[in-house]
């Protein structure tokens, strides 16, 4: 059985995720989803069905075992257990899942845009986020779609089509600031796109640079 005090610790850490979600408008409503996983069992701390990033409790946060096992609770599980838990499944390095449905990153999604890794930060913290389709069915991702993506180890960050964004992380607090930096980084690209074309730029006057890295290799040559 997991240890209680671990759990009451990580499901008030996932109140405080879920509450900064919901205050920076990542996420309204009851969809999206995030989920943290415990040290002292092989189980995860997640967000039911139908309960907003706004109103989690201790009381109605799940706990599902790495099996699909869910500990007694009264609510439903939600849609996107199933890929948070193949995630924790497949990547040992995965702690915590930040999965919002925040508008200018799902926005690109639906267009079919890749967000571009245009700033230092996302450069430095992120480096790719693989836009992933829809379901061959046209209906929502799960983890027949999302894991292959996950399977390479440098991915932390992806955007799902006509759905939302997945940050991951070692600790919840990275996860949660992917989630962040995915969507700030949507809405820089947007402004940056949406003043290139009103002044007739193109890409080729974009800046180019890479990482911090790069500049101090760069300046020591
Ligand atoms: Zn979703």
């Amino acid at each position: 059985m997991p240890d209680q005090n671990e759990i009451d610790a990580k499901k008030d850490a996932l109140i405080w995720a879920a509450k900064r979600s919901f205050d920076l408008r990542l996420q309204t409503t009851a969809g999206g989803n995030l989920s943290v996983r415990l040290s002292s069992a092989d189980a995860i701390v997640i967000k039911p069905s139908g309960v907003g990033f706004n109103e989690c409790t201790r009381d109605n946060l799940q706990i599902v075992h790495l099996d699909g096992t869910l500990e007694p609770s009264p609510f439903k599980p939600s849609k996107d257990l199933d890929f948070h838990l193949d995630l924790y499944r497949i990547r040992p390095d995965i702690n915590a899942i930040v999965h919002c449905h925040s508008p200018w990153a799902t926005g690109y999604a639906s267009a079919g845009i890749e967000i571009p890794c245009l700033t230092v930060q996302t450069i430095e913290k992120i480096g790719r986020m693989p836009l992933i389709p829809l379901s061959p069915n046209g209906g929502p991702q799960t983890e027949v779609e999302i894991s292959p993506y996950f399977k390479d180890p440098k991915v932390v960050a992806a955007v799902l089509a006509n759905h939302g964004t997945i940050g991951v992380g070692s600790t919840l607090t990275k996860a949660q600031y992917l989630a962040e930096i995915i969507e700030e980084t949507a809405h820089i690209a947007f402004v940056r796109d949406t003043l290139m074309a009103a002044h007739g730029r193109t890409a080729a006057d974009l800046p180019n640079f890479g990482t911090a890295k790069d500049a101090k290799a760069a300046s020591s040559q």
